[in-house]
């Protein structure tokens, strides 16, 4: 997770992925940079702007040219919706914690760098795009409640 509100510059990504600075695509990513937590397709949706006249079909194109362009990772959880994430430099590959109660994913601190470093130097038979370590239980607020 980043601490900073704005880690990243929405004109700066778009222009280094070779994405064409529309405002719908602007707004979406100005949601991820700004961006707690891993975000659903639906807060996205009721984060962007709504003068963006913005609907579901095209938060997920977004998403999916965002992905391609390793702007951002997917996170798959366990019900088949997938959460995102900013996968810049601010924020690095780390495990997130799934609650199966409320189903909320938070992010765990990023792996230790000569972990990191073992996977991506490995042998040069892989090319590793994207690491998913998920670990899941019951949050606290949800073990309070209880
Ligand atoms: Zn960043
Ligand atoms: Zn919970
Ligand atoms: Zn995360």
């Amino acid at each position: 997770m980043t601490l900073e509100n704005e880690h990243c510059n929405v004109v700066a990504t778009l222009r280094k992925a070779g994405l064409s600075r529309t405002t719908q695509r602007m707004a979406v990513l100005k949601v991820m940079i700004q961006a707690d937590g891993p975000l659903s397709v639906g807060e996205i949706l009721k984060r962007t702007d709504l003068e963006q006249r913005i609907n579901k079909v095209t938060v997920y194109r977004i998403l999916s040219s965002f992905k391609e362009n390793s702007i951002i990772r997917e996170l798959p959880t366990d019900h088949g919706m997938s959460l995102y994430e900013m996968a810049c430099l601010h924020n690095p590959v780390h495990p997130h914690f799934y609650c199966k109660t409320c189903r909320t994913m938070s992010c765990l601190p990023p792996l230790r760098l000569s972990q990191a470093l073992d996977w991506f130097a490995g042998p040069s038979t892989f090319r590793i795009d994207d690491v998913h370590v998920h670990v899941n239980g019951v949050c606290r607020q949800c073990q309070e409640r209880s």
